[in-house]
């Protein structure tokens, strides 16, 4: 299959990913702004969040003045060179953010210089894989700073965090990452968790469950039912929107497992904002769907 240049293409992918908020996000945003008590903090976050989503895909403006790291993951066929790809995803990056959709988010981390078009090292995070199909597939999820800084990993067990290396342990280190946060990392969130790898694919894993529409059913049958019942168990915290109280703490918990070393057991929580910005586009038969 011969890929023609997409950059325009990946410049809307990422337009619609930073200005329109997926649609099962909106709705789970707009469940918990309906169970919260009338009139409270709590309802008068979602209210204010819910309105923002809608001016923001009116106006073709960004959802929140973090853009946030762009994530791509993508899949391509075989015999797919991956430079002009690259190529382009950076092209349209520096198009967007020269339109305003995406803030200049990348800072050289030795001189602090703001490279001003979200291009830089290892900036923004592009994963490839070469698949079996005869199309092409990108991903994107833009991950905000806020929500970045109360991720955590938990190794378990040791002198810091003493749990058991199964599905408790696991259950206490969200537990954990989730009311250390307190709201902080702009709560409702969704809890993308990767249970073993080593330290680097442990995150990816947890980062790679933000991708997973929030109604969908974990096909490992005791994974399933932990995210429900986990789901549950957070949203009885109290912590609710922003912090400020409520019943909606998480809008969802998505779990993934790695193959590990006997030797470790990490626990990768990525903690994704209410802001949830993901978008796929997918190149097949010369058509290019974006959703
Ligand atoms: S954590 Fe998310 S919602 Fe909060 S400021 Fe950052 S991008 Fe925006």
């Amino acid at each position: 299959m011969s890929i023609p240049n997409l950059t325009e293409h990946f410049l809307e992918l990422i337009r619609r990913s930073s200005t329109d908020l997926p649609e099962d996000v909106e709705t789970a945003l707009r469940r918990g702004r309906d169970q919260e008590e009338e009139g409270s903090a709590a309802q008068a976050a979602l209210d204010t969040i819910l309105e923002n989503v809608r001016m923001a895909r009116e106006l073709s403006t960004p959802i929140c003045q973090d853009t946030g790291t762009p994530i791509f993951y993508v899949w391509y066929p075989e015999g797919q060179s991956t430079k002009p790809l690259k190529a382009q995803i950076l092209e349209a990056t520096q198009e967007a953010t020269r339109k305003y959709y995406l803030r200049p988010n990348a800072v050289d981390s030795l001189t602090g210089k703001n490279s001003g078009d979200n291009t830089g090292i290892d900036f923004p995070t592009i994963h490839f894989e070469e698949w079996g199909k005869d199309s092409l597939l990108v991903k994107l999820v833009q991950k905000g700073g806020g929500s970045e800084n109360v991720s955590r990993q938990y190794t378990i067990p040791s002198a810091e965090f003493p749990a058991s290396r199964d599905l408790k342990g696991v259950r206490k280190a969200i537990l954990d990452a989730v009311w250390r946060a307190q709201g902080k990392g702009c709560a409702p969130g969704v809890i993308g968790v990767g249970i073993g790898g080593d330290r680097a694919s442990g995150m990816i894993k947890a980062k790679e469950q933000l991708f997973r529409k929030l109604g969908d059913v974990n096909p490992v049958p005791e994974l399933a039912e932990f995210e429900k019942s986990l789901t549950k168990e957070l949203n009885e915290l109290g912590i609710g929107p922003m912090g400020f109280g409520g019943k909606t703490t998480v809008m969802g918990v998505k779990v993934g497992t790695a193959h590990r070393l006997p030797a470790c057991y990490f626990v990768s929580i990525a903690y994704m904002c209410w802001a949830l910005r993901r978008r796929t586009l997918t190149y097949s038969d010369g058509q290019v769907t974006i959703e």
